[in-house]
């Protein structure tokens, strides 16, 4: 593992993005719901790969893309840790840390079958208060129903331009 770390920090990309302090083994289930699985550009990823701050932890590094608002919230909904760094010319020119929105619309499905965002004749979409960032809390605006973060459900991901509903359960 360490010389994976090192093999990491050596291998710089001259432009694109670095997702770092993913809680360890949470990078494939992020690049599967931001859909960045489906990139052609080069990858490198480490999963539980060791961190002074977090003990172990799980980084991504992508060529030539940069973030949306979207796949930034998916990110700050499975780690809260995350840190988001843009590189150009092998130098980082933005470093942020994701943050958890007050309320998350859309991204999350509500299991409850009688919630009115699952009605069959007007489904309305998603929406939920944040709760509690660490451990993830959050409660749909409709039924109140509260849910933590091994019992979300996802809802959907862009998947070459169109979108395929998608349900990804933790
Ligand atoms: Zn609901």
């Amino acid at each position: 593992m360490k010389m994976l770390e090192e093999k990491l920090k050596i291998d710089k990309i001259s432009k694109g993005t670095v997702i770092d302090h993913i809680d360890a083994g949470y990078a494939l289930t992020i690049l599967n719901l931001t859909g960045l699985d489906e990139s052609k550009n080069l990858m490198t990823i480490g999963v539980n790969v060791s961190s002074k701050k977090y003990q172990t932890k799980d980084i991504i590094k992508i060529e030539n893309v940069f973030l949306n608002e979207t796949q930034m919230q998916q990110i700050s909904i499975l780690s809260p840790n995350a840190t988001i760094s843009l590189i150009e010319n092998y130098k980082v020119i933005e470093k942020k840390k994701v943050k958890i929105p007050k309320t998350i619309k859309k991204l999350i499905m509500c299991v409850n079958q009688t919630c009115i965002s699952n009605s069959e004749k007007e489904p309305i979409s998603t929406e939920f208060t944040v709760l509690e960032e660490k451990p993830l809390k959050i409660q749909c605006v409709y039924c109140e129903r509260i849910y933590k973060l091994e019992e979300i459900v996802f809802t959907s991901k862009e998947k070459k331009g169109k979108k395929v509903k998608q349900r990804i359960q933790l």
